[in-house]
């Protein structure tokens, strides 16, 4: 990709989805010179994912009529067209992914971990396993996966995340799985189906039918279905509650309930709560938000550090999410016409990313609801 001497216009921290995606629509810039650092494998997260896990949005080859594949991460590809399946596991988007980087030959450096950036003269020195990179632009995509939320709460540490091998593991008895959002939902779903007796505990009681359309804050279709099929074995339990706090007990644990009643739980309980942004070695480069995730201009860029984008679902605006793949693809090509734009080159052909709908540039068009 490159040598340390050479500055690049642009470098991407990251091969998933995100930093593929951005690295794609770089690539449509005649002449700009970048590359992509991984630390593992293209598509290392979801070769990471516990193996019963699956995407939850669908794919359907719907690119030649403008509803490109929810999942695709470029224009001309789908990965229901590729795969021939839906409703994918990892292993299977790692496949799409690493395809996708074969044919547009995207230059990623594998098992390149990047531990270390600094700003520079000329724009960021990165400093990974294979040696530093100097470029005028940074692109980080280091997803959230590698930053697991604890929940909030007294003994935390006597429960597994449901993002580990762990909590996806044979249970028996009752269980409590603590957050009722997708990820707990989904866990939740996957144990009852072997016979496990689970309550899911979450305050905020995120299973409701809520009153916006915005899948961040709703569950899919597929999880309503999994979970009405969950509730009607009788082994499923959904509680309106706080918990307060995890005292170990034998193998499992008991979990305080705010109100002051308690459930037990006779293997670990599974803490579904979410990730946090995950920012590594760039973390000291943004400025974080009240809420804690990071603070973007409207280009996706640090406040703090010009030059600086986030790529992924750690974006926020506002109240707004880009959480899933559909969403925050829309960024690639806006971000890859700012960089190609400050290198004076000619940035033409990311209109295919906006004739395909995978470009929003007015950030106050997003939060649309659905009439019925
Ligand atoms: C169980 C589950 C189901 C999901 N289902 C869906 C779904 O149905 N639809 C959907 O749209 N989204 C879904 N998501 C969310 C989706 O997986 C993430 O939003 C997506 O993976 C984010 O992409 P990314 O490229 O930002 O991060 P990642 O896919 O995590 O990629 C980040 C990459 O960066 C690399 N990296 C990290 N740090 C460094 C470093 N320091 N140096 C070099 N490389 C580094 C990692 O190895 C990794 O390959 C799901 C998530 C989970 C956990």
């Amino acid at each position: 990709m490159t040598s340390s001497t050479q500055v690049l216009d642009a470098l991407v921290i990251g091969a998933g989805p995100a930093g593929i995606g951005t690295a794609l629509a770089l690539a449509a810039v005649k002449g700009l010179t970048f590359g992509v650092l991984e630390r593992g494998q293209v598509g290392q997260t979801f070769l990471d994912w516990p193996e019963n896990q699956r995407f939850l949005t669908p794919s359907f080859t719907g690119n030649g009529f403008g509803a490109t594949d929810l999942n695709s991460v470029h224009p001309a590809t789908s990965p229901a067209f590729s795969l021939g399946t839906d409703y994918l596991t990892g292993e299977q988007y790692a496949r799409y992914l690493r395809s996708v980087v074969s044919h547009f030959q995207v230059p990623v450096m594998d098992d390149a971990e990047v531990t270390a950036v600094t700003t520079h003269e000329a724009g960021f020195e990165v400093f990974s396993d294979r040696g530093p990179v100097v470029s005028r632009s940074l692109v980080w995509a280091g997803g959230e996966f590698h930053h697991p939320l604890a929940p909030r709460l007294a003994g935390s540490g006597f429960s597994d995340h449901s993002s580990t091998k762990a909590s996806w593991e044979r249970r028996t008895g009752e269980l409590v799985v603590i957050g009722g959002y997708e990820s707990g939902i989904d866990i939740a779903c996957h144990h009852v189906s072997t016979g496990v007796i689970v309550t899911v505990v979450d305050a905020e009681h995120p299973w409701g039918a809520g009153s916006g359309s915005d899948p961040s804050f709703r569950l899919a279709p597929r999880s309503r279905i999994r979970l009405n099929a969950a509730l009607e074995t009788g082994r499923l339990t959904l509680m309106a509650a706080r918990a307060v706090g995890i005292q170990a007990l034998g193998n499992g644990a008991v979990i305080r309930l705010s109100d002051g009643s308690a459930l037990t739980s006779r293997s670990r309980p599974i803490a579904a709560v979410g990730f946090g942004p995950g920012l590594g070695p760039v973390d000291h480069l943004f400025t974080a938000r009240p809420d804690g995730w990071p603070l973007l201009d409207t280009d996706d860029q640090s406040t703090t550090t010009p030059g600086l984008f986030l790529s992924g679902p750690a974006i926020r605006h506002g109240g707004v999410k880009f959480c899933f793949v559909y969403k925050f693809r829309q960024r690639f090509a806006h971000i890859a016409r700012v960089i190609g734009d400050r290198a004076g080159k000619d940035t033409t052909q990311l209109e295919a990313w906006r004739e395909a709908g995978m470009l929003t540039e007015d950030l106050s068009c997003c939060g649309v609801e659905c009439a019925c």
